[in-house]
């Protein structure tokens, strides 16, 4: 049985994992299981900028794969960046093994406000969604309440939820169905 798991670089906060495992399982339906914790990336520090380069996060993520996994999504608090772009909430390659997250946009710390951890757990979930989504070969989707609707800033965030919309919903099934497939005629062989 395959199953999603996740892995901290360094250590993230457990009510959050916690949180991450219940909602993935709702969502994408695999079993949801934890990597040993991967030591915090400082090989991708950017010193310039003081951000991670979520390119080699993902390297590094893809490079240890567990076998019976279906797709692994690493969490860390530190702020990412991509080329060309300031910063990125997460990024995972379409249709690929692994995605990444970054909490630190998602504080209210961020933004000089007050913190507020169930808002914290909320955007986090909507982020991980969204690029587990993406990991299954869901694309941006208009509707702006759905968890796969762009974000380039935390107000796009907050206006969408953690759940797919309906059109979403049956992309995701078709992909996870041609994927245990896939798997099935894997074991025959
Ligand atoms: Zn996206
Ligand atoms: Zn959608």
């Amino acid at each position: 049985m395959k199953a999603i798991y996740l892995a901290q670089f360094g250590t993230i906060d457990e009510e959050l994992m916690s949180a991450l495992e219940v909602c993935a399982w709702q969502i994408f339906g695999y079993d949801v299981k934890r990597m040993p914790n991967l030591p915090d990336p400082s090989y991708a520090l950017d010193t310039k900028t003081n951000q991670y380069s979520s390119v080699l996060l993902l390297k590094n993520l893809i490079s240890q794969v567990p076998k019976d996994a279906v797709r692994v999504l690493g969490v860390t608090n530190h702020d990412l960046f991509i080329p060309m772009l300031s910063f990125v909430f997460g990024h995972a390659q379409l249709n690929g093994p692994a995605a990444v997250i970054s909490l630190a946009r998602l504080h209210q710390s961020f933004y000089q406000l007050q913190e507020n951890k169930q808002l914290l757990i909320h955007r986090m979930m909507k982020e991980a969604v969204h690029e587990l989504g993406h990991t299954f070969g869901l694309i941006h989707c208009s509707d702006s309440r759905c968890a796969m609707s762009l974000s380039n800033a935390i107000q796009q965030v907050d206006k969408k939820t953690e759940e797919l919309c309906a059109n979403c919903s049956i992309l995701l099934e078709d992909s996870t169905k041609q994927k245990s497939r896939e798997n099935g005629m894997e074991m025959q062989r």
